[in-house]
């Protein structure tokens, strides 16, 4: 079994006044209650034991609950951790205790949130989206379990976010078809399909946008803070992260849908100990190789393929980049540079990331335990 979580985000059906202020006071005691538990980390004691004991009683005066505080006292552990001093605005986050969701199919859902004035009930919206109605529904029908949640304040409007936990089994079947996924900086994935023994397709995603508009940022933001134009550097944070997750999500949406439309299919990443190896090219090339996020990539294609019943299996990829998909000569010579590959012993010439796309198709055919009739031969593979 998998643990798959889905984030639903849906803002609250206008809270009358008393019951928004009570959650608006609520955050503002919950972020007060956290800094107060980090001063306490940073002077006194960073354990939970003692801070629980330093904290607790003087927390429980300020009209939060047991829960509310230990929930505070969690949060702000992790935060000394990361070397946070202070918080402003943060998301209260619930657990079973601290809020209750009473979902009903007829008339409307209701979510039950502890605050300093005892617990209050406030409605979900009716127009909410038909994933999100899905997703409900799913938790009322018992497919998924919902125990955690966080309430956010959006510049005055209050949201709950409801994370949704799926517990799914791993698929396994025999693959038919093929997909490897070869993960770089100028090509941001090259995907090639093999099926029926042959290489049947082969798509880029180029990083080039990525790496211009990282380029345009990099210099306004050196502008702005030459300037003191504070607000824009706090305005553009997070931007250049939003963009590639962007990225990635759709990256990896292609990817399931184009294996979706197999029977069978198997897609087949490289592990990332192997691309943080492959990968050394200048200082700059590291830079932005770090900064582009392979792992997210690889979670995002194994919870959407996970979604759809889908295998991933991934792959040590030691070599992939330097060895001919044709004859198996493996030579770091082989790579003329960055996008051209020529073999020096048969001779093949490819695109270095398709060739590398085919390599990792071909150690997990190599590598895999049993495999169908097809699979077994190593022979040639047909060239696109
Ligand atoms: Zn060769």
């Amino acid at each position: 079994m998998v643990g798959l979580t889905k984030t639903i985000r849906i803002p609250l059906h206008e809270p009358n006044k008393g019951k928004y202020d009570s959650l608006i006071n609520t955050l503002n005691r919950y972020s007060e209650c956290i800094n107060f538990h980090l001063d306490g980390a940073f002077l006194y004691a960073d354990s939970k034991e003692e801070l629980h004991e330093l904290c607790y009683h003087s927390s429980r005066l300020d009209g939060l609950s047991a829960n509310l505080v230990q929930s505070a006292r969690d949060r702000a552990l992790e935060m000394y951790w990361k070397g946070c001093t202070h918080t402003s605005n943060v998301p209260l986050r619930l657990n079973q205790r601290i809020f209750k969701l009473v979902l009903r199919d007829d008339t409307l859902n209701l979510i039950g949130i502890t605050t300093i004035n005892g617990r209050i009930y406030v409605p979900l919206p009716p127009y909410l989206r038909p994933y999100q109605k899905r997703h409900l529904k799913d938790i009322t029908s018992g497919k998924a379990t919902c125990n955690s949640a966080e309430l956010v304040d959006r510049e005055g409007d209050l949201w709950i976010h409801l994370f949704v936990k799926y517990e799914l089994d791993k698929p396994q079947y025999q693959p038919k078809t093929i997909i490897g996924v070869d993960l770089g900086v100028s090509k941001l994935a090259t995907v090639s399909v093999l099926s029926k023994d042959a290489v049947s397709k082969v798509n880029f995603f180029d990083g080039s946008e990525l790496r211009f508009r990282r380029k345009c940022y990099k210099r306004s933001l050196s502008e702005w803070q030459s300037n003191g134009n504070d607000a824009m550097v706090r305005r553009s944070k997070g931007k250049i992260s939003n963009l590639s997750t962007h990225l990635n999500h759709c990256i990896s949406k292609w990817i399931v849908s184009l294996a979706k439309q197999y029977s069978d299919p198997v897609i087949v990443i490289e592990s990332l100990k192997g691309i943080r190896e492959r990968i050394k090219y200048s200082k700059r090339m590291n830079a932005e190789l770090h900064s582009w996020s392979f792992a997210q990539l690889q979670s995002f294609i194994e919870y959407k393929a996970l979604e759809k019943g889908i295998r991933v299996e991934y792959v040590d990829a030691k070599n992939t980049s330097r060895m001919c998909c044709n004859c198996g000569h493996s030579h770091k010579s082989n790579r003329r540079d960055q996008a051209h590959f020529k073999c020096l012993e048969c001779g093949y010439e490819a695109n270095s990331d398709f060739n590398a796309s085919v390599n990792i198709v071909k150690v997990f055919r190599e590598k895999a335990p049993t495999q169908p009739t097809w699979l077994g031969g190593r022979g040639e593979l047909n060239r696109p």
